[in-house]
């Protein structure tokens, strides 16, 4: 039984412009234990979808239509004091981009751990001081940390806090957007294996944003890629690796250096991202797309299963 699931999903950033389609129509569901890559070019929507599984997105921006339903909750559908009061941290956490750089630098990290238990769970200091450290071994940190203040901290260990207090209510769903950029290869490859821990022994649920894809492989049990605001390609990070069917897909992967196996030319994708104000009628990448036909300008391609588990929106299919 999936735990979150989203149904025709539409956030727009409402300018004086027009309406900027940053997620347009986009369905998929989560499995408990289950970590699901968001992948796709800067701009392709992905970071806004994550807030807007929060329902925490920055002005301009709006839910239009559609729904986010998390045990039994819709999440879509309620006022702010009831997002505070029951989903967000409690059923989704979301480790913000850039977040380890947000730690206010006059408290320590025990303060800042604390407030959501003070205020959510209604503990007194010394309980939630107690919890942080709990919180903050299991991130691979030593208890003393809460004494810290952020500029005692590397990014490594700066970012470990975040995704410990992101995990501190317990959420059902983690939300994490480019969770390793800005650190260097090694303290990646950290994260990545603490979250792959945290994935195993907890058994929450990851929703990992990134622009890298081979960050993504590493951790993602199923990897939708997304283009324009819309999924193109949804399934198994094995079955989207070896076998990618949408042409978006194959190129961006096309654009991912190897270090071992085959050396293949590198190529880069022609174009750039539409304007989402006023996105290409039909498939949107078909003004990009070396296999574009008459079809593909009239008519929007639906995302269609293709094989057990692996969706594409492609007219070839
Ligand atoms: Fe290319 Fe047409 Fe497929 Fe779009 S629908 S990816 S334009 S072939």
């Amino acid at each position: 039984m999936p735990i979150l699931n989203v149904n025709n999903l539409k956030a727009y950033f409402l300018t004086i412009r027009g309406a900027v389609r940053a997620v347009d129509n986009v369905s998929f569901s989560l499995e408990k234990g289950e970590s699901l890559g968001l992948a796709g070019e800067s701009g392709c929507g992905k970071s806004t979808l994550g807030y807007a599984l929060i329902n925490l997105l920055p002005p301009p921006g709006k839910i239009m239509e559609g729904s986010i339903l998390i045990d039994g909750i819709d999440v879509a559908k309620l006022s702010e004091d009831e997002l505070r009061k029951k989903v967000r941290w409690k059923k989704i956490s979301m480790i913000f981009q850039g977040a380890m750089n947000a730690l206010n630098p006059v408290y320590t990290v025990g303060y800042q751990m604390s407030e959501p238990l003070i205020y959510h769970e209604g503990m007194n200091k010394k309980e939630a001081l107690e919890e942080a450290k709990r919180y903050l071994e299991l991130v691979g940190l030593s208890r003393d940390v809460v004494n810290r203040y952020p500029h005692e901290l590397s990014g490594g260990m700066k970012q470990r806090v975040m995704i410990a207090t992101a995990l501190i209510l317990k959420p059902t769903v983690l939300i994490a957007d480019e969770p390793t950029t800005a650190l260097d290869v090694i303290v990646q490859a950290q994260i990545i294996n603490l979250m792959k821990k945290l994935k195993r022994e907890l058994g929450i649920s990851i929703i990992f944003i990134s622009h890298d894809l081979s960050i993504i492989s590493e951790i993602a049990d199923r990897v939708a890629i997304m283009y324009a605001g819309k999924i193109v390609e949804l399934g198994s990070s094995d079955s989207v690796y070896l076998k990618p069917k949408h042409p978006y897909t194959q190129a961006l992967l096309r654009a991912v250096p190897r270090i071992k196996g085959k050396k293949e030319k590198l190529t880069f994708i022609p174009g750039a991202p539409p304007n989402l104000i006023e996105p290409p009628s039909g498939c949107r990448f078909h003004p990009r797309c070396p296999y574009a036909f008459d079809r593909c300008i009239r008519e929007e391609p639906e995302l269609k299963q293709v094989e057990s588990g692996h969706f594409v929106a492609c007219h070839l299919y």
